[in-house]
């Protein structure tokens, strides 16, 4: 085993971190590696490892021309001017549906991005993605590249935002797969994630490709976090932007 030291801000860094209007994004976390979402789009930036897994899936979609992105990482600033701009113009209760608060966008992580359907109407804020075509097709595929769709219908309550059938959010795999079969917003699978730690010592999850152990833990408050990872064998890690770390160990090769 080797142990790694992650100073307090890491808890806000990674895949899984939780960013709305009760967890905002801490100014000292904002940006990372941004590269354009793919080709045609260079003003569209995500962070590289989720252009990377939207580029395969698109590829494997033969999706790009059809689906186009439309808007991915976004400064606080940007997210500033948008959220004005759309209280001007659309009014207070459809901002709010809509239009996160300025650092509570999970735009500002590089990890979300808005998509549309070629050739509809664009519209920045709701883009058209409709259920059907190879926007259905997207949408049943993006879990293996590790993406969901972050606000479903159904879940206004939990997260806070209208159904954006739009708006995917990448959260790595095997997590998106995990959401998807149990129904579970990012609102909702860390605390089940910590409840099954607490309770089973984490979760163990079983695909074709492979098998992983997902833990989650505390960090500590104030100080390095001292976190025991395998010597050998992949693991990826990931801060909650709650206080704790989401530990992701790979059993055994997986083709993701
Ligand atoms: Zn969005």
């Amino acid at each position: 085993m080797r142990v790694l030291h992650l100073p307090p801000c890491r808890v806000c860094r990674g895949d899984l971190i939780l960013v709305n209007g009760e967890h905002p994004l801490p100014r000292d976390a904002e940006g990372g590696d941004l590269v354009p979402a793919g080709p045609g789009a260079p003003d569209v930036l995500l962070e590289r490892r989720a252009a990377v897994s939207l580029g395969r899936l698109m590829d494997e979609l033969d999706a790009w021309g059809s689906i186009v992105p439309v808007s991915g990482w976004r400064s606080r600033e940007e997210q500033e001017r948008l959220y004005a701009q759309s209280l001007r113009e659309n009014g207070e209760e459809f901002t709010r549906q809509f239009v996160a608060r300025p650092g509570c966008s999970e735009h500002e992580t590089g990890l979300a991005i808005d998509l549309a359907l070629a050739g509809e109407e664009p519209d920045f804020i709701r883009p058209p993605f409709p259920d059907r075509g190879i926007c259905r097709r997207f949408r049943q595929r993006c879990a293996d590249f590790g993406f969901v769709l972050r606000y479903p219908a159904g879940k206004e309550t939990v997260t806070g935002i209208a159904h954006e059938p739009w708006h995917f959010r990448y959260v790595g795999v095997p997590h998106a797969a995990v959401m998807i079969q149990r129904g579970l917003t990012l609102e909702e699978y860390l605390p089940f994630l910590r409840d099954q730690s607490a309770r089973e010592g984490g979760l163990e999850y079983t695909w074709p490709e492979g098998r992983a152990h997902i833990v989650i833990l505390p960090a500590r408050a104030g100080a390095d976090t001292r976190l025991q990872v395998p010597e050998k064998g992949r693991y990826t890690l990931s801060g909650d932007n709650q206080g704790g770390f989401v530990l992701t160990e790979w059993r055994r090769d997986h083709a993701g």
